[in-house]
């Protein structure tokens, strides 16, 4: 059989396989297994090159997966970090280096090793490689006919809503909410912050063209102190509608928080209206109020 040569279609190709094992089974549809799917379809694909273990390894946060090649060139370890407890993490982690074994394997010479940041990588400009491996690993595990039915109905996402999911597909609550960014038609983005600073931040396509968007990674900048991000978990509130001023200058936003225990890290959901201000709006800002929005509005996508 002639073998897929991009990442959509080696995830059309193993979802087949997926759906065709579980209805040979009789099981539920989902959560996708990705270990035993690792490990059997390298078998009967590849018997020259097959994955030959997938292995939890406790690498202290110094990397999030590996893809490993054995000494001898007989196959392939798969590992990821087994040192924090969210199953839905390992289970990305092990799907995006599944995707690295199909897609990138001819070009790995030596083990491949992926930070958590690798795994936020979805835009092609960052690194083709861990976008490919992640948007493999996001399609595999929440395929879209199944995900658009499931966030239909969502019309004022929360947070709380996508939680449900991550359960679903057994994958990470920033997974899921990554998944629903790329494919919404909705103005919405996703502001990771650790210690009340913005670690990273990720905006819908329809956001993006109505001009907010922002780099943490160049420039430090603290979440808004009047955002649930920024109050803290004490105050026991984890959703809000906003008026202008707090996470925009000229709109106002649905926030949504999770607070994780671990790292200090809080995700916040920021819905937008469903139009942004129009051009002639904009000359109005006034000059006190731009220092934060400002850099929020302005820098570059990530
Ligand atoms: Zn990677």
């Amino acid at each position: 059989m002639k073998m897929p040569t991009t990442w959509d279609g080696w995830a059309a190709r193993i979802s087949l396989y997926v759906r065709a094992g579980k209805q040979l089974l009789n099981e539920p549809r989902f959560p996708v297994r990705i270990e035993e799917v690792a490990l059997h379809y390298s078998r009967e694909a590849f018997p020259q090159d097959p994955i030959l273990e997938v292995r939890g390894e406790n690498c202290r946060g110094k990397w999030e997966g590996a893809l490993v090649p054995k000494e001898d060139r007989s196959g392939w370890g798969l590992f990821y970090d087994s040192g924090h407890s969210s199953k839905g993490r390992k289970n990305f982690t092990m799907a995006h280096e599944f995707g690295h074994y199909l897609i990138h394997r001819s070009l790995i010479k030596k083990p491949l090793f992926c930070s958590q940041h690798d795994m936020y990588a979805w835009d092609s400009a960052y690194a083709k490689m861990e976008a490919e491996a992640n948007q493999f690993a996001a399609m595999v595990l929440m395929p879209p006919d199944d995900f658009r039915d499931q966030t239909k109905p969502f019309l004022a996402p929360t947070l709380a809503q996508f939680e449900a999911l991550k359960d679903r597909y057994e994958v990470s609550l920033t997974a899921v909410v990554l998944n629903w960014l790329k494919m919404t038609d909705r103005r919405a983005m996703i502001v990771v912050s650790k210690d009340g600073f913005i670690d990273w931040a990720w905006g819908s396509e329809p956001l993006y063209k109505s001009g907010v968007y922002f780099s943490a990674k160049k420039e430090t900048i603290a979440v808004p102190s009047q955002s649930l991000a920024g109050l803290g978990s004490a105050t026991g509130v984890t959703e809000l509608r906003h008026p202008a001023g707090i996470w925009n200058l000229r709109e106002g936003v649905l926030e949504s928080v999770v607070f994780a225990d671990s790292h200090n890290m809080t995700i916040s959901l920021l819905i937008y209206p469903k139009h942004g201000p129009s051009r002639s709006e904009e000359s109005d800002e006034e000059p006190e109020l731009m220092d934060t929005y400002q850099a929020f509005e302005r820098g570059q996508r990530p």
